[in-house]
């Protein structure tokens, strides 16, 4: 029965192949920048029509839309992130963005592409589909508070729960046909600071009649390095960097009055994470009161960390290899990088995975293109996982 499901899902996957690959150089075509995915909705919504699947408007410019089984069954969720990035493309390929300074540099047009694409291969098994799947199309991923607030909000996870959520990001380092996993904690939970150092402008030949507001970002940078090396768990990993320094005016022989300072932080843990805000600013404002002048942070909150469910992706890791052989599935370290997705899986057991692109560049470069044989592994995959978890009994009752 399984086996032969399996070779129905992989047929049925290459026969949608060509729609699938349209979807994605449609969407690659006509990127649309977070929250703001008008017509990219549209077109799904289109697509889903076609296919006769009900849906409904959620977060603005989000999709949610259910596949009905055969038979009774709890409800699975997949979902796919639509939002492109303010990158002007420099790919020379026929499908490249036509909208200037807007590109899909994040792979989110394959997310949803692969997306449409389960959903055409679950239409054509709905009467060996127990119970209901669930397709969450979401907006706004890469930017704050992040699409899946939303759809939470509008009630993407309600009525029912599902008992599990999947969801698949686009990997540039592993060829397409392979993908990858991690059970547990695998990102960050990505925080952004914005610190402010004063002290009083003077003449540069006379520094004891100012106070360098310079001086003292130097000392607290390296004392907020500090929490890192000196007050982190080591064994619970935390970044800290600032990526933006810049004096309020200044000049070889000017101290200005003022630093801003720009940086993210990243930790694998929510108490710490909250822990950490408040030593952040009690060592900066400490630091800066001690040297004569003052600071203040602020500390914009984004995604939580990202932890996936162990049983659940032990047992989607299993079935990836049923689906697609030994050899292109692997395994994958912590990354310190942050996705929207993290709020999911702090509702209901989850899985986020990796699809791999064959991309010689990194995502959010204006070169990121890729192997398009990616498109029939990640929906085949997305719809053997939602086939497959509902007919195992631990579906039913989520943890
Ligand atoms: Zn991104
Ligand atoms: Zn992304």
């Amino acid at each position: 029965m399984s086996q032969d499901l399996r070779s129905r899902v992989r047929d049925l996957a290459a026969a949608n192949a060509p729609a699938t690959l349209a979807d994605r150089r449609h969407l690659h075509a006509h990127p649309e920048l977070s929250f703001e995915e008008h017509e990219t909705v549209a077109y799904v919504a289109g697509r889903l029509e076609e296919m006769g699947i009900p849906y409904r408007g959620v977060a603005g410019t989000g999709l949610v839309a259910e596949i009905e089984g055969g038979g009774p069954g709890p409800t699975l969720a997949l979902r796919a992130d639509m939002d492109a990035l303010p990158i002007q493309e420099a790919n020379d390929v026929a499908y490249r963005s036509t909208k200037p300074g807007i590109m899909h540099a994040c792979g989110h047009d394959v997310h949803t592409a692969s997306l449409l694409g389960a959903a055409r291969i679950l239409s054509g098994l709905k009467e060996n589909l127990s119970g209901t799947v669930r397709l969450l199309f979401q907006p706004g991923e890469e930017k704050l508070p992040g699409g899946a607030t939303l759809m939470i909000r509008d009630g993407a996870l309600k009525d029912p729960a599902p008992a599990a959520i999947f969801g698949q990001h686009v990997h540039p380092p592993l060829p397409a046909g392979t993908v990858g996993f991690r059970p547990g904690i695998y990102m960050a939970s990505t925080d952004e600071l914005f610190l402010t150092v004063r002290g009083r402008g003077g003449h540069g030949a006379m520094p004891h009649q100012a106070v360098d507001p310079i001086v003292i970002t130097a000392q607290i940078i390296t004392a907020l390095q500090q929490l890192v090396s000196r007050e982190s768990d080591p064994t619970l990993p935390v970044v800290l960097t600032f990526g933006k320094i810049e004096s309020e005016g200044g000049a070889t022989n000017v101290i200005p009055n003022a630093v801003r300072l720009e940086g993210t932080l990243r930790t694998l843990d929510e108490a710490w994470r909250k822990e950490l805000h408040q030593r952040l600013r009690r060592t900066a404002e400490g630091m800066a009161a001690a040297l004569g002048g003052s600071a203040k942070l602020r500390v914009a909150h984004g995604y939580p960390f990202l932890k996936n469910d162990e049983p659940l992706t032990n047992w989607a890791q299993s079935a990836a290899r049923d689906l697609l052989g030994d050899d292109k599935v692997v395994d994958l370290p912590i990354r310190m990088t942050g996705e929207d997705f993290a709020f999911y899986t702090h509702h209901v057991p989850a899985c986020f995975y990796r699809l791999g692109v064959g991309s010689p560049s990194p995502v959010h470069t204006d070169t990121f293109d890729v192997d398009e044989a990616c498109l029939q592994t990640g929906s085949a995959l997305l719809a053997w996982l939602a086939m497959e978890r509902l007919r195992q009994p631990a579906a039913s009752s989520p943890e």
